[in-house]
C-alpha cells in the first residue's frame, strides 16, 4: 500500500504546484512548528526599483548612477539589476571598471578610472596610486560596518526616511573612507504572502523571516505581514546557523527560499522548500520545489502532508 499512497501523493502534489524531491521531508511537513521565509524574492517579488537617490556635494544623481551601475558589472543580484535599470532609464552611461569583486552578502567592489570620480571627494592624502584608479564599494549597512565608514548627516536622514518606508538603502563608498551617495530601492510584498502567513498561524504554525537586508526593512516587512520573529542583516554563511538555532529549541523547521545564499539553510532545515523561479542552487538544495512561486503553496503542502500520511497509518 505504501508505494500506491506515495504515488497518489506525488501526483496530487504536482497538481498543486509542488515538486517533491524528498519524500521524508514531505511526510515531516505535517508536524512543522515553524516556517522560516527568506524575505527578498520569496515574501516579496524581488523586483526592486530605485525610488530615490541622495548625493553629497560634488556628485549628482547622474554621476552616482553612472558609477554605481558600472560597479555592479554583470552581477545577477536583484539590487544590481535595479541600479542598472535606473541608469539606462535615465540614459546614463555606465563607467567602465576593473578588478570587479563580489562581496557575498555585503555588496560589490571595483576600481574606477580617476577621471570618473569627482575630485572634491578624493582624499587629498590618499595613499592610493591614481594610475591604478579609485576603489569604489557598493552595498548595504553591513558593508559600511565592515569598512568602518560613517555616513554624513544628509545620508543618515535619507536612509532613516527610506527605512520607515521599508525601502532598502544601498551606499556608494569612495576609497573606503566616504559615503558619496545612497540609493533607496523599493520592493513589493507579494499579495499571497499575507494569506499564506495567516493560514499558517491558523494551523498553529509559527512564522519567522530571515534576510540579509537591514533591520529597518526587516521590521517594516515583519510588521506588515504579522511575522512572529525575524532575523535581519544575516550574512550568507549565517543563514543555516539561524535555522539550526530554532532547531536547537526543539522546533521542527521549514525554510522557504530562492537564492544562492539560501541553499545551506534549505539543506539544514527539516523541510527545505525552494521557490521555483529561484536559482538552480536553491532548487537543488530543496526537498520540495514550489513551481508557481506562490507562498500559499506552503500551506497546501502542510495540508497535503497531513492528509496523505494519515492514510498510511
Ligand atoms: P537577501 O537575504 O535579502 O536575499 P542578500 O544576502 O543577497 O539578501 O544580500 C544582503 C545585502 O547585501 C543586501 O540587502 C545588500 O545590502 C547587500 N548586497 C548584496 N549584493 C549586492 C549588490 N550586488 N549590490 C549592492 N548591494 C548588495
Ligand atoms: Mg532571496
Amino acid at each position: 500500500a505504501v508505494p500506491l499512497v506515495v504515488a497518489i501523493n506525488t501526483s496530487t502534489a504536482a497538481q498543486n504546484g509542488m515538486l517533491i524531491r524528498d519524500r521524508i521531508a514531505m511526510e515531516e511537513a505535517r508536524n512543522l512548528d515553524t516556517v522560516m521565509f527568506d524575505k527578498t524574492g520569496t515574501l516579496t517579488k524581488g523586483e526592486q526599483g530605485v525610488v530615490g537617490i541622495e548625493t553629497v556635494e560634488g556628485y549628482d544623481e547622474q554621476r552616482a548612477l553612472a558609477i554605481a551601475a558600472g560597479v555592479e558589472g554583470d552581477s545577477e543580484h536583484m539590487i544590481a539589476r535595479a541600479i542598472r535599470t535606473a541608469a539606462s532609464e535615465r540614459e546614463v552611461e555606465r563607467v567602465s571598471v576593473s578588478t570587479f569583486e563580489n562581496l557575498r552578502g555585503l555588496g560589490v567592489r571595483a576600481t574606477v578610472a580617476p577621471e570618473m570620480v569627482p575630485a572634491s571627494t578624493r582624499p587629498s592624502n590618499s595613499s592610493s596610486n591614481p594610475s591604478k584608479g579609485e576603489t569604489i564599494h557598493l552595498g548595504g549597512p553591513n558593508l559600511l560596518d565592515r569598512l568602518g565608514v560613517e555616513r554624513p548627516h544628509s545620508i543618515v536622514a535619507f536612509a532613516d526616511e527610506a527605512g520607515k518606508n521599508a525601502q532598502t538603502v544601498i551606499y556608494l563608498v569612495h576609497e573606503e573612507s566616504s559615503v558619496v551617495a545612497a540609493f533607496a530601492l523599493a520592493d513589493v510584498i507579494r499579495a499571497e504572502s499575507r494569506q499564506a502567513i495567516d493560514a499558517l498561524h491558523a494551523m498553529g504554525i509559527e512564522v519567522a523571516m530571515l534576510t540579509g537586508d537591514s533591520e529597518d526593512v526587516a521590521r517594516a516587512v515583519a510588521e506588515e505581514l504579522g511575522i512572529d520573529q525575524y532575523f535581519a542583516e544575516v550574512l550568507p554563511d549565517e543563514k543555516d546557523t539561524t535555522v539550526a538555532q530554532l532547531q536547537s529549541e526543539g522546533k521542527l523547521v521549514a525554510m522557504v527560499g530562492d537564492g544562492v545564499n539560501d541553499a545551506p539553510a534549505l539543506a539544514r532545515a527539516d523541510v527545505g522548500i525552494a521557490i521555483g523561479s529561484g536559482t538552480d542552487v536553491a532548487i537543488e538544495s530543496g526537498d520540495i520545489v514550489l513551481v508557481d512561486n506562490d507562498p500559499r503553496d506552503v500551506v497546501r503542502l502542510v495540508r497535503l502532508s497531513a492528509a496523505s500520511y494519515r492514510k498510511m497509518q
